[in-house]
């Protein structure tokens, strides 16, 4: 019982704190994905919105440039009016690895550094040639060029006043060598597993902190989707190396490239297991007073109804009611079920008890029946305790029943019943034999004794009046264990004996037993 109470009880605490457990685990978990996301997301968009503007403000310079060049290209001997230019160019953006100014036939008129060798060839790179034909602000895709590098180029084109193409003034962004994306994207790198990469509109990574993977093409990712469809937002996505990422994502309407500043989702959550275990570490503690008070609890419970049910199944015992009496019952119910058994317990104990004395009594006379004198002799003897034993016959007893009625002879039967108690001792048993005849059962006496006790009576009886009026004598016998003999049936022959001795010489005496035991 105090086990099934604990049992239930613990159940109940450890499903209470597991629940709790896994559900700050599940909210914590939720919430570091959630602000994972949304950090990420205003990552990328600061990202996307700082080199959007140095985009624009490289055009800016690019065009101030394309203006300041117009004269300048079109007359002949300023060659070193145009490298300084580059050079400036170069050196006050600090943007391009490299600058060149080409003319509108192509050809490269100056270029800074000046060590890249390529004064007087012809453009004839991807963005190059596509810059030349587009003939407006450009940013081409990444390609590799003359010099065998992959590069991005950024150009203006170069107008005279009257609106002809004269060429071109642009730079370069060498992607895989020290280059102003890095310095823009690269210093937001934080350590904490967090990374930001830009890929090109046709989704080829054009940044990336691992240099290995600039010009690697990524089609098959939903982000990348979502930016090429020019979309901004945050996400749960699984990459090219099948982790599992949280990103967010903005794009560069400029150039149409995009930023992504990610973190693998089993870094951005590790704060929630970590968090966890700490909580199980906190409230373990707790868990063990808990498992403690329970177990008393229950047992406090427990007890009571325990001691009950002990109580109960051996409750043939007397003294079992006053145990049950004893049990401290603290509820209620315990309580209740309590005064049931005693209130049972007392109804079956006093039937119990009517019963016994319905049939160990004599209704009329209200000394032990025949019965109960025949087992207490059988005991007596068996136990080998020395006793004595009167029989006793009321002399001429028809003839008060046949003068005074039954009624009244039944009267005189009562009447001599209360002399026998009155004459004997508490542990004395005064019994019924049948009819008008009765016997004494004295332990612990001889026959001596006993012979003393019946003259007492007798002689009481002869100086008494009896309810009818008149004086009832009656004769006895005395006989005594083991003096006389060792078997109650013996006994009771011999005391009988004595008695009809009694009868034969006169009635009014007592005859002891003369014959010895031998
Ligand atoms: P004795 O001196 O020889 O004993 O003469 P007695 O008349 O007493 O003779 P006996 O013992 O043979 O008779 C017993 C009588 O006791 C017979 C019966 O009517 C009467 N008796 C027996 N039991 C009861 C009883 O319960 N009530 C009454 N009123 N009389 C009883
Ligand atoms: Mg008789
Ligand atoms: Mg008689």
């Amino acid at each position: 019982m105090k086990y099934l109470i604990s049992l239930v009880a613990l159940m109940s605490v450890i499903l209470t704190l597991v629940s709790s457990i896994y559900s700050g685990y599940r909210v914590s978990k939720q919430t570091l994905i959630d602000s994972t996301l949304a950090t990420n997301q205003a990552y990328a968009d600061k990202l996307a919105n700082s080199t959007e503007t140095y985009l624009m403000m490289t055009l800016q310079i690019l065009e101030t440039s394309a203006e300041s060049l117009s004269n300048l290209i079109q007359e002949t001997g300023n060659e070193e009016a145009l490298a300084a230019e580059a050079e400036r160019l170069k050196k006050q953006t600090d943007t391009f690895n490299s600058v060149l100014i080409v003319n509108k036939d192509a050809e490269i008129l100056a270029t800074s550094p000046q060590t890249l060798g390529l004064k007087g060839e012809k453009l004839v790179s991807v963005g190059g040639k596509e810059a030349l034909e587009k003939r407006s602000a450009f940013i081409s895709q990444p390609y590799t060029s003359l010099t065998g590098r992959l590069i991005i180029f950024i150009s203006q084109p170069i107008f005279d006043e009257k609106g002809r193409y004269l060429g071109l003034v642009g730079g370069t962004i060498y992607l895989k060598e020290e280059n102003i994306l890095q310095t823009v994207l690269g210093e937001h790198f934080y350590k904490d597993g967090s990374y930001v990469y830009v890929v090109d509109q046709s989704g080829r990574i054009i940044y990336h902190p691992d240099p290995k993977r600039v010009n690697e093409v990524i089609d098959d990712n939903k982000v990348i989707k979502e930016l090429m469809a020019g979309f901004d937002g945050a996400m749960e996505v699984t990459n090219s190396q099948d982790k599992v990422m949280l990103a967010g994502y903005a794009t560069i309407p400029t150039a149409k490239w995009g930023v992504v500043s990610q973190k693998e989702k089993k870094s951005a959550i590790a704060p929630s297991f970590s968090m966890t275990n700490e909580m199980i570490g906190k409230t373990l503690p707790f868990i063990l007073v808990v498992l403690v008070l329970l177990f008393v609890i229950s047992k406090q419970i427990a007890l009571p109804l325990q001691k009950l049910a002990y109580y109960t199944e051996t409750s043939t015992e007397n003294s079992q009611e006053e145990k049950i009496n004893k049990v401290q019952t603290w509820y209620y119910e315990a309580n209740q079920l309590k005064k049931a058994l005693n209130f049972s317990l007392n109804f079956f104990q006093d039937r119990v008890n009517y019963f016994i004395h319905q049939s160990t009594t004599d209704p009329l006379t209200k000394v032990w029946n025949r019965r109960s004198m025949d087992e207490t002799m059988k005991k007596w003897t068996e136990q080998g305790m020395p006793y004595a034993l009167i029989i006793l016959d009321m002399d001429k007893f028809k003839r008060v029943n046949d003068t005074y009625g039954h009624a009244t002879g039944d009267e005189v039967l009562k009447f001599l019943a209360t002399e026998m108690k009155a004459v004997s001792r508490e542990q004395d048993r005064c019994c019924r034999f049948g009819g008008e005849e009765f016997v004494i059962l004295l332990p612990e006496t001889d026959a001596a004794g006993a012979y003393q006790v019946a003259e007492r009576l007798r002689k009481k009886m002869e100086s008494t009046v009896s309810p009818c009026g008149e004086i009832v004598t009656i004769s006895a016998g005395v006989a005594a264990f083991p003096e006389h003999a060792l078997h109650p049936a013996e006994l009771l022959e011999l005391a009988d004996e004595s008695l009809y001795e009694a009868k034969k010489t006169g009635r009014n005496r007592t005859i002891g037993q003369t014959k010895q035991n031998v």
